[in-house]
């Protein structure tokens, strides 16, 4: 830690200028100012997003790669190495425009990094599907980025990326180091920008197969665009959002629930697909543990995630803040809002926020970001609950608190969730073993990270 704080000082300043990976000539490209969400007075840089002249020039120069699996593993083992060596860069500009903790940033490096080497241990020998685009979202914006990515490469795919366009310069950065490693650039070109250049990039016949991670609502879109204009049964692979429930009974080690509970919720400001939206707690012990819950999440601490205290850091940009200030004020409104802490002044600030609600079908949509929903129940509706959670159609996470183990396999048996924890936090994966990913309306699997993720990129499971 003292060493990565005491080179964090000349990044602080820092001003980072992306110039297109693979920029057309003709028309100049324009130019986006990325901002910071915890400190509007900084920008931690430009990037020239990619104009429709260079989309055409990276759909016209995409080639496959071509080497033998040995040697793209290689080369993604070098680039993993060169992800560790440069973590000081990477925190600094993940801090600076994802608002992203030093904790955090630590297992974004550690994930990316076991993605590139995972697949660089299973590089298929069957032929690439052809070319691939890769669309990523903000809130891993090296992580899953880089797992796309690497999956794509691993198989031989030429890879068109398009990252989030509210953290371009990490994407910059993480492609230059896979250049550096060594991957060609006709196989991986970035195209930074906007919604419109993911649709380009997902409804042009030049493309063979797309792998997405974002919202519900955009690959449905992307789903029709590809039906429409892309070769039949050509793959999607699309990671989407969940509404995430917890089951705390009432043998639960409170101490242990309301730490893995607060760290669901509101860790990343509550912005992963994977975290906890509605809490159900036995009605027996509500009292007593909404208590402890409450004092836990007095004891945090907002701020920027430069500083080292930081627990929470701000939601992506005020876009999101003010549809997450919206859905918090109609609680109010309606006399439900169980507790809130202060807001800062500057930035997009979201205080954690607790919201009572009859349960988890009273939640219309993903509210992503610190704001965790609070339902009751009687000790012999647990099945209605879980009845419930089904309903919703999502099945990303699920998390279990209780001392009974009968019950694990009960419950295990009826819920449809990708990631079921028990007697834990309900985020993360372990790339290899426990892989990570969803049902229903939460994505298309196989799940990232997992034996039948990688195939999906080859020949053997595309149109024949
Ligand atoms: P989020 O709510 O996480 O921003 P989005 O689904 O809007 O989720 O964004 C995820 C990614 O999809 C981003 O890189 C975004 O630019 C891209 N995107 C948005 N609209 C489209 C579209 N119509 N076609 C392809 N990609 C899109």
């Amino acid at each position: 830690l003292d060493l990565i704080a005491s080179e964090r000082g000349p990044f602080a300043t820092a001003k980072w200028e992306a110039a297109p990976i693979l920029a057309a000539k003709a028309a100049p490209n324009e130019a986006q100012q990325v901002t910071n969400p915890a400190d509007p007075a900084d920008s931690p840089g430009t990037v020239a997003t990619a104009s429709e002249a260079d989309i055409e020039t990276a759909l016209a120069n995409a080639r496959p790669w071509d080497a033998s699996p040995e040697e793209r593993a290689a080369v993604l083992n070098r680039a993993a190495d060169l992800y560790e060596k440069n973590f000081g860069e990477i925190f600094a500009i993940i801090a600076r425009e994802a608002g992203k903790s030093l904790p955090d940033a630590v297992a974004e490096l550690r994930e990316a990094v076991d993605f590139l080497r995972y697949y660089a241990a299973n590089a298929p020998d069957a032929p690439p599907v052809g070319t691939f685009t890769c669309i990523s979202p903000w809130n891993f914006p090296l992580a899953i980025f880089t797992g796309q990515i690497s999956a794509a490469l691993a198989a031989g795919n030429a890879v068109l990326s398009k990252p989030a366009e509210q953290t371009p310069l990490i994407s910059h950065l993480a492609i230059k180091l896979l250049h550096e490693a060594g991957v060609p650039k006709t196989a991986l070109q970035l195209l930074p920008g906007a919604g419109e250049v993911g649709a380009a990039l997902t409804s042009d016949p030049r493309v063979d197969g797309v792998a997405f991670t974002g919202s519900t609502d955009t690959a449905m879109k992307i789903r029709k665009a590809m039906a429409e204009n892309l070769a039949p049964g050509a793959p999607l692979i699309a990671e989407t959002g969940g509404l995430n429930a917890m089951i705390v009974d009432s043998t639960a080690l409170p101490e242990q629930a309301v730490q893995a509970i607060i760290e669901s919720a509101f860790q990343s400001a509550g912005q992963r697909c994977s975290a906890l939206r509605c809490l159900y707690v036995q009605e027996d012990i509500v009292e007593g543990f909404t208590e402890m819950l409450t004092g836990a999440m007095d004891a945090m601490v907002m701020g920027n995630p430069w500083h080292l205290s930081t627990d929470v850091g701000p939601v992506i940009d005020e876009e999101a803040r003010s549809g997450i200030a919206a859905h918090i004020q109609a609680a109010r409104a309606e006399g439900r809002l169980m507790h809130e802490l202060n807001t800062p002044n500057a930035g997009s600030f979201i205080a954690p926020t607790l919201i009572r609600v009859n349960g988890i079908g009273d939640l219309e949509r993903e509210i992503f970001g610190p704001v965790l929903h609070l339902a009751t129940f009687k000790a012999d509706k647990l099945d209605r609950v879980i009845d419930d959670i089904n309903a919703t159609g999502y099945g990303l996470t699920f998390g279990l608190q209780t001392r009974i183990d009968d019950r694990v396999q009960h419950v295990t048996d009826r819920i449809e969730a990708g990631n079921m924890y028990v007697n834990r936090n309900q985020i993360g994966a372990i790339v290899g073993s426990q892989p990570f990913g969803g049902e229903g309306l939460s994505g298309t699997g196989p799940k990232a990270g997992g034996p039948h993720y990688l195939p999906r990129y080859t020949w053997a499971s595309a149109p024949q």
